[in-house]
Parts: C-alpha cells; sequence; structure tokens
C-alpha cells in the first residue's frame, strides 16, 4: 500500500521521536528545546506489515508557547493536505493544551482519518491527560511511548482502522 501519514502536533510532543522510531534511523533532529526541527522531514516509515511515507511537520514557535505561529500553522496545514492519514500528537503528561485545540481544529477540518496519539505513556504516566484528551473530539487516544517504543502495535491498529 503506498500512502502517506503526517505527525502533526505543537512542537515538543515527540513528534520527530515517532517519526524516527517508524523509519528506523536518527534523520528527525531530536531536541529538548521545541521549535527544532525547522524543515519538514520525509521518510519511508514502517509499522508491522505496513510501509508508508511518514512526514515530520516542524515545530517553528517563536510567537510563544500559546500562540500558533503563522508558519507553523501553514506548514501543518500543507502536510496535512498531502497527507491521506494524520498521527495527531499530544503530551499525554501534559494534557490537552489551547495549542493543541488549535492544532485539533486545523487538522479536524481537514476531513481526513486521524489517529489521536498520545505520547509519553510509558508506565502509567499520563493517564489523566490521556482522559482530558478526549475533549479534543478525535476520537480515542491511543497511548505510545516513541522514546521507550510502547503501544506501537494499537498504534497500527488504529492506523489500519482510520485508513
Ligand atoms: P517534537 O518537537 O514534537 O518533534 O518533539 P521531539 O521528538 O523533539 O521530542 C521532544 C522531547 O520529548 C525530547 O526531549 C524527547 O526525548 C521527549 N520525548 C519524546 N518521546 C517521548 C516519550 O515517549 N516519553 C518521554 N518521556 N519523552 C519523550
Ligand atoms: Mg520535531
Amino acid at each position: 500500500m503506498n500512502f502517506t501519514v503526517a505527525i502533526v502536533g505543537r512542537p515538543n510532543v515527540g513528534k520527530s521521536t515517532l517519526f524516527n522510531r517508524l523509519v528506523g534511523r536518527r534523520l528527525a533532529l531530536v531536541d529538548d528545546r521545541p521549535g527544532v526541527t525547522r524543515d519538514r522531514r520525509e521518510g519511508e516509515g514502517h509499522l508491522g506489515d505496513l510501509t508508508f511515507t511518514i512526514v515530520d511537520t516542524a515545530g517553528l514557535e517563536e510567537a510563544g508557547p500559546e500562540t500558533l505561529s503563522g508558519r507553523m500553522r501553514a506548514q501543518t496545514e500543507t502536510a496535512i493536505s498531502q497527507a491521506d492519514a494524520i498521527f495527531f500528537m499530544i503530551d499525554a503528561r501534559v494534557g490537552p493544551t489551547p495549542v493543541d485545540r488549535a492544532f485539533a481544529a486545523v487538522a479536524r477540518k481537514s476531513g481526513k482519518p486521524i489517529v489521536l496519539v498520545a505520547n509519553k505513556s510509558e508506565g502509567l504516566a499520563g493517564e489523566a491527560g490521556r482522559m482530558d484528551a478526549y475533549s479534543l473530539g478525535l476520537g480515542d487516544p491511543i497511548p505510545v511511548s516513541a522514546e521507550h517504543n510502547e503501544g506501537m502495535v494499537d498504534l497500527y491498529d488504529a492506523l489500519v482502522a482510520a485508513l
């Protein structure tokens, strides 16, 4: 199957970490500082028996943590428009923020299939944030830990169901 999945979300939720995980090599720059992935990155993603194009979106955020900078929004919209499905990622430990809600509105407007990915859910961390994430209106949050490689089977199932 030949399709494209875009990883979308505010800076620092772990998009590049998941991208690296799915591509299987350190292609995207991962950094503790928000907004480090400056350009969109594409790679060949693998998840179970699926192979697809995966797109890591930037998080350039010069306007401050509670504002969607125009460039970030435009880049996200472009990636969404070129994708067949969206991994919409939040930080489950933080729960949904106003910036997440702004991104969620952009993603929802596209009408594309969306998988709500609740990252940083290793162990029992992020359970409260995951409950709150239902309020984004993007369906069931899928708990994963991109860093610790947890939840990939559930992510696979959710992607297959969304496509
Ligand atoms: P991006 O800005 O959304 O691309 O986020 P990054 O992939 O650059 O990750 C931001 C920070 O979150 C880095 O410090 C990562 O190591 C960390 N991170 C990513 N995934 C996880 C995870 O599953 N669990 C935890 N605890 N931290 C993570
Ligand atoms: Mg990044």
